[in-house]
């Protein structure tokens, strides 16, 4: 589909449809969808769908944040990069004129002492120092415009940089709650189990996800979940301090990444986590209303030498598809069978 009107009135009627507020994110993200400019997106948006019906509206946050979000932070960086390029190739041009002009002005120099050599009358002798003079003159002006533009790129690279950074810590930061995104998350796990390897040091990773969230959802309306993430999220910041490292994994799972910690510490940080987020009692902004509280699950791994990532993973998930099982509300481990709820 191509006619650009007519996209755009089907994105407001895909949004009433689904019954998404009309906020220019999710236009956006329709707009997108049907005008088939992003077929990766397209193709996950077909699979949701039942009846003509995305199945759980929550999963559009999710792909917002990987095939729009994400892809705009990517061609910002680009962009970045490409003006800093042009920046120092603007300052590789300058100083090679400068080299160029340096060198021009020895060749003035070497003349007028080959020019001395010779027995000159007191006039030739003046036309030589003035012609002396005039390309020093030249030469201490060309020097200073030349450090007038080098003071200027500098900032200008400065700036670049500053942007760049910006954008990368963007880039690696989930929207909604500013914790490690999957990038990141991607990113920090590699790089703590080469250290746990090269170091010999524990390294524990907990997968951590909420239970019963769809019916929370169901109930309460997504924004209302939204905000469930962000507690869940300030829950992890408090008792998750760098150089550990909270994540949102995906769309209502989380990560706690922590590095030279064994796995009883590591399900006791958990268990910190857990009993906080089941002490919050959660009111309704607009209303008042009083919705109770969430709980959730976790599980937690310790990093074994030689394992791959994937592996890892596989077996955070595994427990906690064990606290899952097991009643959630719970950190389970591979050792710590037993560790259910811990006394509050
Ligand atoms: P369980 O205890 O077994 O984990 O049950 P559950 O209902 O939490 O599990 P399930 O995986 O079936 O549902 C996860 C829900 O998370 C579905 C989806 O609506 C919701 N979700 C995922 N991402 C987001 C999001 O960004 N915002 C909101 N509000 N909900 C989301
Ligand atoms: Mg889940
Ligand atoms: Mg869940």
């Amino acid at each position: 589909m191509t006619d650009p009107n007519l996209v755009a009135e089907m994105a407001i009627k895909e949004m009433e449809t689904h019954g998404v507020a009309p906020t220019p994110d999710n236009y956006e993200f329709w707009f997108t969808h049907l005008s088939g400019t992003n077929p990766d997106l397209s193709r996950e948006v077909d699979l949701l769908t039942q009846n003509g019906k995305v199945k759980d509206a929550g999963q559009i946050n999710t792909l917002r944040e990987r095939y729009i979000t994400q892809a705009d932070k990517d061609s910002a960086m680009l962009d970045v990069g490409g003006r800093l390029e042009k920046e120092l190739a603007g300052v590789m041009q300058m100083l090679e004129t400068a080299s160029k002009d340096t060198g021009a002005y020895g060749d003035s120099l070497n003349n007028v002492t080959a020019a001395l050599d010779a027995e000159r009358s007191p006039a030739e002798l003046r036309v030589l120092m003035e012609t002396l003079v005039a390309a020093t003159r030249t030469m201490e002006g060309r020097s200073k415009q030349l450090e007038q533009r080098l003071e200027e790129s500098k900032e200008e690279v400065t700036q670049l940089r500053r942007n760049m950074e910006e954008i990368r810590t963007e880039a690696m930061t989930d929207q909604l709650t500013g914790l490690a995104n999957r990038r990141k998350f991607d990113d920090t796990v590699a790089a703590c189990m080469k250290s746990a390897e090269d170091n010999e040091t524990p390294f524990t990773l907990i997968l951590g996800d909420i239970d019963h969230f769809k019916k929370f959802n169901d109930t309460y309306g997504h924004q209302t979940g939204d905000q469930v993430l962000k507690l869940v999220a300030q829950c992890m910041r408090h008792h998750v301090r760098d150089p550990l490292t909270p994540a949102r994994y995906g769309g209502e799972e989380f990560a706690l990444i922590l590095p030279f910690t064994d796995l009883e510490a590591g399900v006791r940080i958990a268990d910190q986590v857990r009993r906080m987020i089941e002490s919050k009692e959660l009111v309704k902004k607009s209303t008042g209303e009083n919705l109770g509280a969430v709980t959730m699950s976790f599980g937690a791994a310790l990093f074994e030498p030689g394992e791959t990532i994937r592996d890892l993973i596989k077996r955070a998930d595994a427990c906690l598809y064990t606290a899952k099982r097991h009643g959630r509300n719970q950190v389970r481990s591979e050792i710590s069978e037993d560790v259910r709820k811990m006394a509050s």
